[in-house]
């Protein structure tokens, strides 16, 4: 026995379709776009808008992860200077050699990034997947030790792991493009308490490399700053990608 509401599968097809037919001649009739104003024109929008993606309200430019280059001293000072024997070269531009080279070759890899100046006004609140700052060590003689580069990481780092995770991939993968050793004896106050770490997001895991020293390391870091960007973009992306890295004991693990 059927039941009223048991009527045949195609007659409830049938119906439905024509009430879609009669509901969208009655929309249609004398329709014009201008009719929809605030939420109605934007839920139309929505449904004539084809959907790819995962969400079509971001741009694909804002899907990708972000990353903070602080070109050190850039539009503050010169940082450290060299003699005239070493072409009178200033520290301010050998950080921004090698910030633009990383900041290139990390566009060409797909992510989205920031080249900022030492106080850019952006570093206030900012927020990325990481923010790196270059730097260089002195270009006076200070003994043969004088050689290599420091990292250290956000003394009041929201996540300590996250920013030992970075510490250690900068450290290794530095080391092992660029063959410099780590000279983990001169980690100043002014790397771990570097101001820029107060001023961006607590969320934002960052860290400070000094990439060498400039007297003792100044052939590979005038000329092939092409080399030191490879090892920086290397520690980044050893972080983004969550690499396996070697924990550093050498690393400067602040409390
Ligand atoms: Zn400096």
């Amino acid at each position: 026995m059927k039941r009223p509401q048991d009527r045949p599968r195609s007659g409830r097809i049938l119906q439905t379709t024509l009430s879609v037919a009669i509901l969208l001649a009655t929309l249609f009739t004398g329709f014009s776009p201008k009719m929809l104003t605030g939420d109605l024109s934007d839920k139309f929008n929505l449904l004539l808008t084809p959907r790819s993606g995962a969400n079509p309200a971001i741009p694909a430019s804002e899907r990708r992860l972000r990353i903070g280059i602080v070109a050190g001293h850039w539009g503050h000072d010169s940082g450290a200077v060299c003699g005239t024997e070493l072409n009178n070269t200033e520290e301010v531009e050998v950080n921004y050699k090698i910030a633009y080279l990383v900041q290139q070759e990390l566009i060409t890899q797909g992510f989205q990034v920031d080249l900022m100046q030492e106080f850019d006004p952006r570093l206030n609140g900012y927020q990325a997947a990481a923010l790196v700052s270059i730097h260089n060590d002195s270009c006076t003689y200070v003994n043969e030790e004088a050689t290599g580069f420091k990292v250290a990481a956000a003394q009041s780092s929201h996540d300590p792991n996250l920013a030992n995770r970075l510490t250690a991939c900068l450290s290794d993968r530095y080391g092992r493009v660029t063959g410099l050793p780590f000279h983990a004896g001169s980690i100043t106050n002014d790397m771990t308490g570097y101001h820029a770490f107060d001023e961006i997001d607590a969320r934002t895991t960052a860290a400070i490399i000094e990439t060498g020293f400039l007297y003792r390391n100044y052939d590979i870091l005038t000329q092939h700053p092409d080399l030191i960007a490879k090892g920086v973009v290397a520690g980044i992306i050893c972080f983004v990608n969550t690499e396996s890295v070697e924990p550093t004991h050498l690393l400067p693990l602040t409390p």
